[in-house]
């Protein structure tokens, strides 16, 4: 209650200051073409993608106005802005970029650096470069491949709660006036990706020796930090597995006995019953990159770490 009333006095500070504010934005605007003006008056944040919306949003409240632009079909790794999102994303107040390599989009435009903050550059030195990855193409944005730097970041929650902080210290910065209610959120979702840690690290304790696959390779902080011995194909969730498809998973079993594979998504029953055949079970693991259907960053991730303990008893 306290922190929602010292938001709600922050807002009427910030409506207080909106006429400056708008006058400087019609000067601009005078002079370029500018996009999707602010409606609110409160300081724009563009988003690289979900879970930074997520933390943004949490640990800001009503302070500012957090804005995630890549649709909700595409993969935010590989989405391309168009014209108008990059203008948004020129004209924004604070740019969270996940870093590691995750918006190649961002390599070919212009952004005003004093604005975009890399979450993941405290911990930039330990990154896990990928090397000899196929080409394949999942959703509207084409062609890519997994090769380069490893870019999600969050799943190893100790990596997140790093995002998180430099998340929060550019809050503070960008609204001073909310740095009480700011750091208060930022130390509750710190607190709970901890506890999503801690049960991991007890979950990683019963993989020892246990060969796991997955159906994408994007798990690769989460396999480094909580120990397990992972292997991937390159499917989606609702791949029709053909022999093809088959084979490159025998093949893979051929050298590691996986009994479990982990999915991106719920997969469909014929992919279930088709693994089952081979003797291996399914489990999801969402790493949640874009908007979740229902819940959100949090649910989502306890639904992954659950189903894990379910499976891993
Ligand atoms: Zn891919």
């Amino acid at each position: 209650m306290k922190s929602r009333a010292l938001l709600s006095c922050l807002a009427i500070v910030l409506a207080a200051c909106k006429p400056s504010k708008d006058a400087l934005a019609e000067k601009a605007a005078e002079s370029v073409a500018v996009t999707s003006p602010a409606k609110s008056g409160k300081p724009q944040v563009l988003v690289a993608n979900y879970p930074l919306q997520y933390f943004a949003q949490r640990i800001a409240g009503d302070a500012v106005d957090v804005r995630f632009l890549a649709p909700k079909d595409e993969d935010p790794a590989f989405w391309q802005p168009d014209e108008a999102a990059i203008s948004a994303f020129q004209g924004a107040d604070l740019i969270l970029m996940i870093g590691a390599t995750y918006s190649k989009w961002a390599d070919k435009v212009t952004l005003p650096e004093s604005k975009v903050i890399d979450t993941a550059s405290a911990f930039a030195n330990n990154f896990i470069e990928v090397r000899d990855a196929t080409t394949h193409s999942h959703g509207p944005g084409g062609e890519h491949s997994h090769n380069g730097t490893a870019f999600t970041t969050w799943i190893d929650f100790k990596q997140a709660i790093l995002q998180v902080r430099a998340v929060s210290e550019a809050l503070v910065k960008l609204v001073p006036a909310a740095k009480d209610a700011v750091e208060k959120n930022a130390d509750s979702l710190k607190d709970e990706l901890d506890a999503l840690d801690e049960r991991m690290s007890a979950v990683s304790r019963r993989l020892v020796n246990q060969p796991l696959v997955a159906s994408h390779p994007v798990y690769h902080y989460l396999a480094r930090r909580y120990g397990m011995n992972l292997q991937s194909v390159l499917w989606e969730p609702d791949t029709v597995l053909d022999d093809k498809h088959l084979a490159d998973l025998n093949g893979i079993l051929a050298g590691h006995r996986a009994r479990w594979m982990i999915w991106e998504g719920e997969p469909t029953k014929e992919n279930v019953e088709k693994l089952a055949a081979l003797g291996l079970q399914s489990v999801v693991f969402d790493p949640c990159g874009n908007v979740p259907e229902s819940g959100d960053f949090m649910t989502v991730m306890q639904a992954n770490v659950s189903a894990l303990e379910k499976a891993f008893p």
